[in-house]
């Protein structure tokens, strides 16, 4: 079997692998539909995260079961699943508390960028759709794996409730999955930051009202400008820089929330400052695993289409170019078709 292997910084090729098999009775091993590339991927490909040695990548799947563990319960061979980025047993108290990417049992997916995966804790990770999707489903029910799940969480931790107005940080798809996500949790207003025109024609598609193109200090006066002064109920930090992340914070009313997911590179803050500031943060790995159902029926039954962020697709040999073009801004986010 081929997959994606991260050598060094810029450099991944698409190379033999070994063939994913059972090793513990509570693995899953899927016959992997469609993957892609995340923007999380792209930190150790610009070298901002070191590697030890050559690394599998991808973590964002979903497809059909192939074979099952001598424990696993909850699904079958033949079955469609989505599972999270990060695996849970879904039974230890992180997990029954709403935190599975919390879970005791966690471990972070690293090898989905290939025709077949091994799933660990599969009753606990993998969830089936209702039945076999038609192709056109596949891209939206991918993003629930990762991307659309993080953009949910963003919403749900930045405390969004129906008549908020809701600033968003980062126009990659998780920011862009983060406006459709505040719009289902019935945000009136969402101002969207983007200087990028199909950006901010794609976020005014997911449910933006306002796109405001400036960063850092007059990206936040712009806000406040649009919000009487106020600043914003909800504001989601979907980048992971201190730039980005103080943006949220001061575009963030006083008592309101930042719900950040983007991986912190670098990111430090100034406990006084923060003190005084009376916003509340929260964030982290999403919890997706949560989410799985509620977002595999809201797809199913046609109520979003997350999958529009995909506005690249290659076969999965050609990922080393969804790499490029993702890093190179060319593309938002690629999807693999092994
Ligand atoms: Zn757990």
């Amino acid at each position: 079997m081929k997959g994606a292997v991260l050598h060094a910084p810029g450099d991944v090729r698409f190379e033999e692998r070994a063939e994913p098999a059972i090793v513990k009775p509570t693995d899953a091993v899927i016959r992997v539909a469609v993957t892609c590339v995340c923007g999380s991927d792209l930190w150790p490909y610009r070298g901002a995260q070191p590697i030890e040695g050559p690394t599998p990548m991808g973590h964002e799947y979903c497809g059909v079961v192939e074979e099952v563990g001598s424990e696993v319960r909850s699904v079958k061979p033949g079955q469609f699943v989505v599972g999270s980025f990060a695996t849970s047993d879904n039974t230890c108290p992180h997990c029954r508390f709403g935190y599975p990417s919390s879970c005791v049992n966690r471990e972070f997916m690293s090898a989905a960028q290939a025709p077949m995966l091994r799933v660990p804790h599969a009753d606990g990770t993998l969830v089936p759709t209702p039945g076999m999707p038609s192709q056109d489903l596949l891209p939206s029910l991918l993003t629930i794996s990762d991307v659309l799940g993080t953009g949910w969480f963003a919403a749900e931790a930045a405390g969004v409730k129906p008549g908020s107005t809701v600033a968003v940080v980062g126009d990659g798809a998780v920011g862009l999955l983060g406006v459709l996500s505040a719009k289902q949790m019935g945000a009136e207003r969402i101002i969207a930051m983007s200087r990028h025109e199909a950006r901010q024609r794609l976020a005014r598609e997911f449910g933006a009202t306002d796109i405001v193109t400036e960063r850092g200090n007059e990206g936040v006066a712009r806000i406040k400008d649009l919000t009487k002064g106020v600043g914003a109920d909800a504001v989601l930090e979907c980048v992971g820089t201190q730039e980005s992340m103080w943006q949220a914070i001061r575009a963030t009313r006083p008592g309101g929330g930042v719900g950040y997911v983007g991986v912190p590179h670098g990111v430090s803050l100034d406990g006084a400052e923060l003190f005084f500031t009376h916003v509340r943060l929260h964030g982290g790995p999403a919890p997706v695993r949560r989410y799985l159902p509620n977002l595999i029926d809201l797809v199913w039954k046609g109520k979003i289409d997350p999958g529009k962020v995909f506005d690249l697709t290659l076969p999965l040999d050609q990922v080393a170019e969804g790499y490029r073009a993702m890093d190179q801004r060319r593309a938002i986010k690629a999807l693999l078709r092994p």
